[in-house]
């Protein structure tokens, strides 16, 4: 889709078009008419989890994964999904061509549902679940275009990162942080060592190391950042998990994030500091390449509904 029928496609209702489909509690209706009700524990607590599921030419990249995670974020929080999984991914499918995009996103929310306003959770709850689908420019060429540049900011989420939950207050500050000074992303840092960004992954390629701290308490089990990891064992290149102190992080050979919307972007600068040599380097756009093998080859294989 080119930059014009992008922007045809994304209007009103905060970039969304509105008449634009969304899958609700069973019912496709247009997003217009969708309603939450206000004691909804999403809204009153942001007591839910989400997903966002990528798709390439109306097929669906990793979304037994996503599921996967769905479910694990669902039973962080102790609610039991209204449907299996399976059934959740087949209505996506099902879905997909209604929302008559090419390439884009899903972006789905599961709540623990309406009932009045209170921390204990309720005996029995009907939970909401809604997804759509938002669209996405073509994805960059492996190595070209600008550089994200990273702002470091005090890590002060909580200690269950591993939740793909709702509730973003600390990742929306931080992402604020860093776009009000002129950065695009900010990168959580706790006691001088590297977690994550406030919205994607962090890798470092240190000599022909590529090194990301671990999943669990501190970072999120990001689903590009296991794709890249596979990725790369399969390239025959070494790879560390662990903590990055951030004296590694400015004297590494390249950075990179990854995330569903982004894949993998390279680093161009730490706060005011040059990575590498201030372009793409060699590693990140070569796993970048073999991601998007991996893309292609799997959403071939994806059924189109
Ligand atoms: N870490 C955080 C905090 C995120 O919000 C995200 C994506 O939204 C990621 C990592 C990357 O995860 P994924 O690759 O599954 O999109």
């Amino acid at each position: 889709m080119d930059a014009a029928s992008l922007s045809n496609q994304m209007n009103g209702h905060g970039g969304i078009q509105v008449e634009t489909p969304i899958w609700i509690n069973g019912q496709v209706v247009p997003l217009s008419q969708a309603k939450v009700g206000v004691e909804d524990r999403g809204f009153q607590f942001a007591d839910g989890v989400y997903e966002v599921v990528r798709f390439y030419n109306g097929r669906f990249f990793t979304l037994r994964e996503h599921m996967e995670r769905l479910a694990r974020s669902a039973a962080g929080i102790r609610l039991a999904l209204p449907i299996p999984v399976e059934q959740i991914a087949q209505e996506m499918r099902n879905f997909l061509p209604l929302a008559k995009l090419s390439d884009g996103f899903i972006y789905l929310q599961l709540t623990r549902g309406e009932c009045e306003r209170n921390h204990r959770m309720p005996a029995k709850c009907s939970p909401t679940l809604l997804f759509h689908a938002r669209p996405l420019p073509p994805a960059r060429e492996p190595g070209e275009g600008e550089g994200v540049k990273l702002l470091a900011v005090a890590d002060e989420r909580w200690k269950r990162c591993w939740i793909k939950c709702i509730g973003l207050t600390a990742n929306i500050l931080a992402k604020d942080d860093a776009i009000s000074q002129e950065y695009d992303e900010a990168v959580f840092v706790e006691r001088e060592l590297i977690t994550e960004c406030c919205t994607s992954n962090v890798f470092a390629v240190l000599g022909q190391t590529l090194v990301t701290h671990p999943v669990g308490a501190k970072v999120l089990p990001g689903i590009t950042r296991l794709v890249v990891l596979d990725v790369a064992a399969k390239l025959g290149i070494r790879v560390e998990e662990r903590a990055l102190r951030e004296e590694e992080v400015k004297r590494a050979d390249e950075l990179f994030i990854t995330s569903t919307t982004r894949e993998i972007h390279w680093v161009q600068r730490y706060n005011d500091r040059y990575i590498g040599q201030g372009r793409c380097g060699p590693m990140t756009t070569k796993l970048h390449r073999a991601f998007r093998d991996r893309v292609r080859a799997e959403t071939a294989r994806e059924i189109a509904a």
